[in-house]
């Protein structure tokens, strides 16, 4: 019924609106044609800045990177093997690197000019990479802030999911290699979140321990914190349900001074404390982040970590107010995901989908999402160190190179098919390159 009428409307529109779009999409095009719209659109998307929704700016050796580690043992895709000669490109593009390949003695030349970076401990290295890319803003997932990076530039991402472990996590590490190497790691951010409250242990009740909970929130985003991120997908289902505060006090006070919890209690509380954290979020007016996407390490769960896991919660009217930020595309759940946006507070972004697939596959899946909701999109880098040679500074390339040429293509195709103008070409590529990013961290431009 509603198209009817929006038909009926149309038809009584002035005939220079109806006639914005001159033809009726098409769906195909000469790739004669495309070729030569990209050709005038690459230019003009590569002066666009860039405003990078998530990366781990960083050097290799900082260990506040990100609140957990590498897993044992990680099969990478084929892109980001150290065998890519992409890296070798980026190398060259970024510092003049003067070899071919990675060998060890080539390799160390690298080395050795980010050591002297880090060694300076300024700022003006990471600002002049991000210089050299065209990327004006960068949100940096970190433990904490690192001095070398300029937070005019970089913005910090403060990691929330320790708050769910705050018991005796035997059980849970022992599940396997890989939980093995992350749980631990969460119990030292709570830890070090202990310590910034001057605290040693968990509080007594629950009541003390949410609040505990909420005032970490508040001091985080004083101190510069412009989202909160769960990396819980690595950890547990994305699936919470909603459990009543007595069930998670009554599991709080059983253990909270030690003893292990079952899998059910623990899942409980986690489900009840990081509701918490969302209803936080929502007051503070902090967007938060969830991993939702495929994961290194072998133990990943692909069905636990599906961004639809999320959907009881994202289309919770309690939580309108919440800005749900599902990073890295829900790869491969790319079509799900943009549907996920169809939510007014709900966005997505495409960060590590952007360096996994090649520009080809990055374009097929920027065009079905441009096509459904454009204001729901942004560019993430997800730059991260793999070695001591290829560094943050050689993915961030590999992801800004990647995202502005698919986004080119994509926007080429749909201008050849009729269905956009090169100028609204050229307005979506800002909105996915900078523009829905700076309008969700409300910034002053
Ligand atoms: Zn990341």
């Amino acid at each position: 019924m509603k198209h009817l009428i929006h038909v009926a409307l149309l038809a009584t529109l002035p005939l220079t609106a109806a006639c914005t779009a001159a033809a009726q999409a098409k769906p195909s095009a000469s790739q004669a044609e495309v070729a030569k719209i990209y050709d005038r659109l690459l230019p003009q998307i590569d002066k666009i800045p860039i405003y990078d929704n998530h990366s781990h700016a960083t050097f290799p050796d900082d260990s506040d990177m990100d609140a957990q580690a590498a897993p044992p043992d990680e099969s990478s895709v084929l892109r980001l093997r150290d065998t890519n000669p992409e890296f070798v490109a980026a190398a060259k593009s970024l510092f003049d690197y003067p070899y071919d390949d990675f060998s060890p003695e080539h390799a160390r030349w690298l080395i050795d000019k980010k050591k002297a970076a880090e060694a300076s401990g300024n700022t003006a290295y990471w600002d002049s990479i991000l210089d050299k890319l065209n990327i004006e803003t960068c949100l940096a997932n970190r433990v904490a802030l690192a001095s070398y990076l300029d937070p005019k530039r970089f913005h910090w991402v403060f990691f929330v999911d320790s708050f769910l472990f705050p018991f005796n996590n035997r059980d849970v590490s022992s599940k396997n290699g890989d939980l093995g190497v992350y749980i631990p790691l969460q119990e030292k951010v709570l830890q070090r979140y202990e310590k910034q409250k001057s605290i040693s242990g968990i509080p007594a009740d629950l009541a003390a321990y949410e609040s505990f909970v909420r005032q970490t929130v508040i001091d985080n985003q004083k101190k510069g914190g412009v989202a909160m991120k769960f990396e819980a997908a690595y950890f547990r289902s994305l699936y919470f349900s909603d459990p009543p505060r007595e069930k998670a006090e009554a599991i709080y006070t059983k253990y909270h001074s030690g003893g292990v919890p079952s899998d059910d209690e623990y899942r409980i509380f986690q489900d009840y404390i990081f509701r918490v954290l969302i209803d936080q979020a929502g007051k503070l007016n902090l967007p938060v982040h969830f991993h939702s996407a495929v994961g290194i390490g072998d133990y990943f769960s692909l069905r636990n970590g599906n961004p639809l896991n999320l959907e009881n919660v994202i289309r919770d009217p309690r939580y309108k107010n919440v800005a749900f930020v599902l990073i890295h595309g829900g790869y491969p759940y790319t079509l799900e995901m943009i549907w996920l946006t169809a939510a007014k507070n709900v966005y997505t972004d495409s960060s590590l989908v952007g360096y996994y697939v090649y520009p080809s596959e990055l374009k097929n899946i920027l065009k079905q999402w441009i096509s459904l909701y454009p204001e729901k999109i942004m560019f993430g880098s997800d730059a991260f160190p793999f070695n001591d040679a290829v560094g943050a500074e050689e993915t961030f390339w590999l992801a800004a190179r990647s995202a502005r040429t698919a986004v080119a293509q994509a926007l080429a195709e749909l201008v050849s098919e009729n269905a956009i103008t090169e100028s609204k070409a050229l307005e979506l590529a800002r909105m996915y390159l900078h523009d829905n990013a700076s309008k969700l961290y409300g910034d002053k431009k």
